[in-house]
């Protein structure tokens, strides 16, 4: 049977409820189903209280955005929500996109495109903030016409409404996930703006003597060789080949849960590979 194992929704930057995702996994027939909202484990109680009534796998996780030139993102699989090393930064990481959120919103004021930050979280729906969400008060307002534009024109690193935030290091972030139990995956591995293969195996080399147990490799927004190139690299550097949609509803149009842009399969065995590994 298929899984996803990378999925957003309104506790971050998706635009449907975790009992909807979950209620939408079960149509579809996936046995399995990772809520990975950014920094947050907010929906993890309802999604799995969803799950639980329909019989389906959920797995809690998150993605956060670590500290490193072109972005890495890790998604962490079987984190559980509560107390613990890296749950407990969470918290820091949702003050640390407060400023950047409201520094944004002041850049955006500087060229003529003002919103306030109260129309920013009512368009969140209380869950964790994000650039998407200023996206969408941007179209709403008429000053682009999709959330892509706002991204390329102004919310994108180094355009003019770009604002950073603190971020963990990679090395911190991989190891606050193994020591709160949890696996880490490293996500859209293309996002890393790596080109150079020696560049490329130098930093597998480090993160998986950090501890990282897997590689997005089967991800939407690849083509077939890209999946087959990524997953040939996690295997030569002891990764396990793992896969998402990276769902996030309406903010990402025509994305679809579990099977991303139509051709999207990730087979379930994928989670035993990531467990064994984890140890
Ligand atoms: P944030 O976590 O607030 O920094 O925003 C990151 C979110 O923005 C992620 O969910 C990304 O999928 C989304 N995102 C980043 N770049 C783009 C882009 N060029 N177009 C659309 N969405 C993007
Ligand atoms: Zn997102
Ligand atoms: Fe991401
Ligand atoms: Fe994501």
């Amino acid at each position: 049977m298929a899984v996803d194992l990378h999925t957003h929704s309104t506790a971050s930057d998706g635009s449907e409820t975790p009992s909807a995702l979950v209620e939408m996994a079960v149509d579809l027939g996936l046995s399995a189903l990772a809520l990975t909202d950014h920094d947050t484990l907010q929906g993890i109680e309802e999604a799995r209280a969803s799950a639980d009534r329909a019989g389906i796998d959920l797995i809690p996780g998150t993605e956060i955005s670590l500290d490193f030139l072109g972005g890495m993102h890790l998604v962490v699989l079987w984190l559980e929500p509560g107390p613990g090393p890296l749950q407990d930064r969470l918290t820091g990481l949702q003050l640390g996109r407060e400023g950047r959120n409201a520094a944004i919103v002041g850049l955006l004021a500087d060229h003529d495109m003002p919103m306030s930050l109260e129309e920013v979280i009512a368009e969140s729906g209380g869950g964790t903030v994000g650039r998407p969400h200023i996206a969408a008060v941007m179209m709403q307002k008429g000053y682009v016409g999709s959330i892509a534009e706002a991204f390329d024109m102004w919310l994108g690193a180094g355009k003019p409404a770009y604002a950073h935030r603190p971020r963990l290091t990679p090395e911190e972030a991989i190891g606050l996930a193994r020591d709160s139990g949890g696996v880490p995956v490293l996500a859209h591995p293309h996002t890393l703006g790596i080109n150079r293969s020696h560049e490329m195996a130098d930093l597998l080399v480090r993160l998986r003597s950090a501890g990282l147990v897997g590689l997005e490799a089967t991800y939407s927004a690849y083509q077939r060789h890209e999946r087959e190139g990524y997953a040939d690299l996690a295997r030569r550097f002891g990764l396990v080949v793992s896969g998402g949609s990276d769902y996030h509803g309406s903010y990402k149009p025509n994305l679809e849960l579990g099977i991303g842009y139509g051709d999207l399969v990730i087979p379930d065995e994928v989670m035993e590979e990531l467990r064994a590994a984890a140890g």
